[in-house]
């Protein structure tokens, strides 16, 4: 039994999302001719209470492509200093949009209304890039699964609309927020102008992401992810496994975070821990005291057939997901317990 607690993208599809995926009626979805592709992006933008949606393979490329859709070269965003958009997809923001990026110094990966206005530049002192855009991430990949509140969302989304910029949502896990907030889709949908989906994560598919926002700005997606070499042919067997995890893997998400909790517990109670990090959804981070060595209890833990990660800094990393089973929670309860 190997217990993979690297990412919750680690999952292989389940026997029922298996299922759909065999039986999905296909087309050729750069003819638009898909129909399970056209019945996920319906599903996801009447979700989310937007226009119009649009499949990508890669949460990746959905962001990179929504920050095209609201910047020219030479404009700059705001975003928190430990950004997906700015850590982790390859330098894209300047590579496909050539945007920079403006850091703020945010909590747990996420930032605050006055943080962002006092970070716009004046927008007629031309020496400055121009502000044109907002990326939150919800939840906080590496601020450990952390969560808005909707009320600073809120707040957000009047410094954005008074000072003209879009916002965007990097929502790659934004149904576990959901889930441990007990919010709707149709809540954020309302406060942000695009918000990047992925099916890949806790929903538990092999990949696939869905940018949503209104008509005038998702006119020109399907361009850009053409550029981006995104456009791709029977991906319907992908979208129906999407359609099966809309309906079959959201509410469980709670399970996820609920032995995430309790490993973070049990976490908290061992000598070799110096500290956790609070537990909101399905991402622990913790951290060793400082006489002990972070690759040794890695490679540790390997030899017990338990995969977890490092994200540099002395950040611990697990995450649990879909393939993590009791029988598996269990077990690495223990072992924490012994190592
Ligand atoms: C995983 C992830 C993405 C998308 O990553 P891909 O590997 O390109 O699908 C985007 N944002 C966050 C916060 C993520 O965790």
């Amino acid at each position: 039994m190997i217990i993979d607690l690297r990412s919750d993208t680690v999952t292989k599809p389940t026997p029922g999302m298996m299922q759909a995926i065999m039986h999905a009626e296909v087309g050729d979805d750069v003819y638009k001719e898909d129909p399970s592709v056209n019945a996920l992006e319906h599903k996801m933008a009447t979700l989310f209470g937007k226009e119009a949606a649009l499949f990508f393979p890669t949460g990746s490329m959905t962001n990179q492509t929504a920050i095209k859709l609201h910047t020219q070269p030479g404009e700059q965003l705001i975003c928190d200093k430990w950004a997906h958009v700015y850590n982790y997809e390859g330098g894209g923001v300047s590579f496909n949009s050539g945007v920079s990026c403006k850091l703020v110094d945010g909590h747990r990966g996420m930032i605050t209304a006055q943080q962002i206005e006092e970070n716009i530049n004046p927008p007629d002192f031309y020496h400055s890039p121009l502000t044109t855009l907002v990326c939150l991430e919800n939840t906080t990949n590496k601020g450990g699964g952390a969560c808005y509140d909707l009320k600073e969302i809120k707040k957000i989304r009047t410094v954005c609309t008074k000072n003209n910029l879009g916002l965007h949502l990097d929502g790659a896990r934004i149904f576990n927020a959901l889930v441990a907030k007990g919010e709707s889709p149709k809540q954020y949908g309302a406060l942000f102008d695009t918000i990047s989906i992925c099916l890949s994560k806790g929903l538990g598919t092999p990949l696939g992401s869905v940018l949503v926002g209104n008509a005038n700005i998702m006119k020109n997606a399907i361009r850009v992810r053409k550029v981006l070499g995104g456009g791709m042919r029977q991906v319907g067997y992908m979208a129906a496994a999407g359609l099966y995890a809309l309906e079959n893997h959201i509410e469980r998400l709670a399970d996820d975070h609920k032995r995430a909790k309790e490993i973070g517990d049990v976490l908290k109670r061992q000598a070799y821990v110096k500290e956790v990090e609070p537990v909101e959804t399905n991402i622990v981070i913790f951290y060793l005291q400082p006489e002990e060595n972070e690759n040794k209890f890695i490679q540790k833990l390997a030899t017990k057939n338990i995969r977890i990660s490092s994200m540099g800094q002395g950040k611990l990393r697990i995450v649990t997901h879909l393939d993590y089973t009791s029988e598996m929670h269990e077990r690495f309860l223990e072992v924490l317990k012994i190592t």
